[in-house]
């Protein structure tokens, strides 16, 4: 399998899995994408249907990835997906599905269930990628004698879900800013309670934009860069969105009894790097309907699916909303979908996001391309805090289950798009009490709470209090890499 950028620089040049597993944006600025989606057969379809998940994974992933030896990516993908890590959940029959699905009831003719991804250390779906990336990245390492120093800035789901991938892992540094006094009790504890030595907690003396801008800062030292070993672990990163296209057709047969029958998703959307994985597993032939993009106030990807204009925000134009997880000025995955949609011309794929960056976006509505969005399955539709609070409320009396602001922005969208007879399965993308506020007040009661996390926010914390400056950062990391 050989990778290629979207923006086609080198375009002979061509890159394994293990190539671009520790890195990022292509060298051209563009992203990687396979120079083919691998097909999946109605045979394998049928055999897949009764796999276990971390099976299904790694049948999955051999598709994409052939530098890894099998019996070493089955291995990595069996240490990922157990019962044990993915056990914040009602029963240990859920746990040992890892991603069980939840039927909700039949609305206007169709099943609508949540695909419950947030069952992970974190409580939210970003665990589901994660956790395999730490086990790669220390496989990866190892097999080469390297090390990585992980830099990262955070708002919440992304730096805690990567911290607890990397958690003791052989060869791996994390280094994670996060806004000093500025993220939830809850979220706090999270991750400043890790006590593991290889894990770093820098609390910025800012807001997240100020976190993001030392990161940046420190990246453009590529002298720095390079004698550090400093790395990422954004929603950009290959491996992510594959891990993430499993879960797709663990839904797909936890809904449906045979392979002639399609489903639709709706998918609470920030980064686009979710929904992102949705699309190549339609590509690679999944049965999926629609693929229903569900945005915040946040709306720059529901604008995009409504009207063709793709439209980034400013700063000063990014909302701060009670479904945090996806404030989103641009959407960093987008790209990849771009390039599928344009029949995979790297040329016009460059010219488009250079008029991003010199002209704030650009507009496909006049062209034909735009009414291939619904060839490829996409709608999308976008919620409000009224509309959010009022969802988490319906759904609790109705069948009295608990979501959380996210998902909540999933079933709103949802039932805008529900076709009879097509199951909507909506990714469950965070557990309720990672934004127990909003749930407080849609419900006048307290947030479920996973044993395992009972008197989570008096453990003792470790973290490093920092002013908002780059020099201190790497001052930081100098002292503590010991090279
Ligand atoms: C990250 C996140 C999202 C958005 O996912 P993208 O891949 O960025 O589209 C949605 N919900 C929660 C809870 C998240 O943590």
């Amino acid at each position: 399998m050989n990778y290629l950028s979207t923006r086609g620089a080198g375009a002979g040049e061509r890159h394994t899995f293990s190539e671009i597993l520790l890195g990022g944006l292509a060298k051209d600025g563009g992203l990687y994408l396979p120079a083919d989606y691998p097909r999946v057969t109605a045979d394998e379809l049928t055999r897949w249907r009764t796999l276990p998940y971390a099976d299904l994974a790694f049948e999955i992933l051999s598709k994409f990835c052939d530098d890894i030896p099998a019996d070493h990516l089955r291995a990595l993908t069996r240490k990922t997906y157990t019962a044990a890590t993915y056990c914040n959940v009602r029963d240990d029959e859920s746990a040992a599905q890892i991603t069980p699905l939840k039927t909700l009831g039949v609305e206007d003719g169709a099943p609508l269930s949540l695909l419950e991804l947030s069952n992970g250390p974190t409580l939210a779906f970003k665990d589901m990628a994660m956790q395999l990336i730490g086990n790669l990245f220390e496989y990866a390492l190892a097999k080469h004698g390297e090390t990585l120093n992980i830099l990262g800035a955070t708002s919440g789901d992304t730096g805690s879900a990567a911290e607890y991938a990397m958690r003791g892992k052989k060869g791996i540094r994390v280094f994670m800013l996060s806004p000093h006094k500025k993220m939830s009790a809850f979220q706090t504890a999270q991750m400043y309670s890790l006590q593991d030595p290889n894990i770093f907690n820098l609390a910025v003396q800012g807001v997240f934009d100020d976190a993001q801008d030392i990161v940046k800062a420190v990246s453009n030292d590529h002298a720095f860069k390079a004698k550090y070993k400093i790395g990422t672990v954004n929603s950009i990163n290959w491996a992510r969105v594959v891990a993430q296209v499993v879960y797709y057709f663990k839904g797909y047969f936890a809904a449906t009894k045979s392979n002639a029958e399609r489903v639709s998703f709706t998918v609470p959307s920030g980064n686009f790097g979710n929904v992102c994985a949705g699309h190549i597993a339609r590509m690679m032939g999944l049965p999926i309907e629609k693929l229903v993009v569900a945005t915040n106030e946040n709306d720059v990807l529901d604008e995009f699916f409504r009207t063709g204009i793709y439209r980034v925000r400013k700063a000063a134009e990014t909302y701060h909303t009670s479904s945090p997880s996806m404030d989103i000025s641009k959407a960093s995955n987008f790209e990849r979908f771009v390039y599928d949609l344009l029949g995979r011309d790297p040329a016009r794929v460059l010219q488009l996001f250079r008029d991003v960056e010199e002209k704030g976006g650009f507009d496909l509505a006049a062209s034909g391309d735009f009414a291939r969005v619904r060839e490829f399955g996409f709608v999308s539709g976008s919620s409000s805090h009224d509309t959010r609070v009022d969802t988490i409320r319906d759904v609790f009396q109705r069948y009295d289950t608990m979501i959380d602001t996210h998902t909540a922005d999933g079933v709103k969208v949802a039932r805008e798009h529900l076709q009879p007879g097509i199951p909507m399965i909506v990714l469950e993308t965070a557990q309720p009490i990672k934004f127990g506020e909003t749930i407080r007040e849609a419900l006048l009661r307290e947030p479920e709470r996973p044993a395992a996390f009972s008197g989570l926010e008096s453990l003792p914390q470790r973290f490093e209090v920092v002013p908002a400056d780059a020099q201190r950062v790497k001052d930081f990391i100098v002292a503590n890499t010991g090279e």
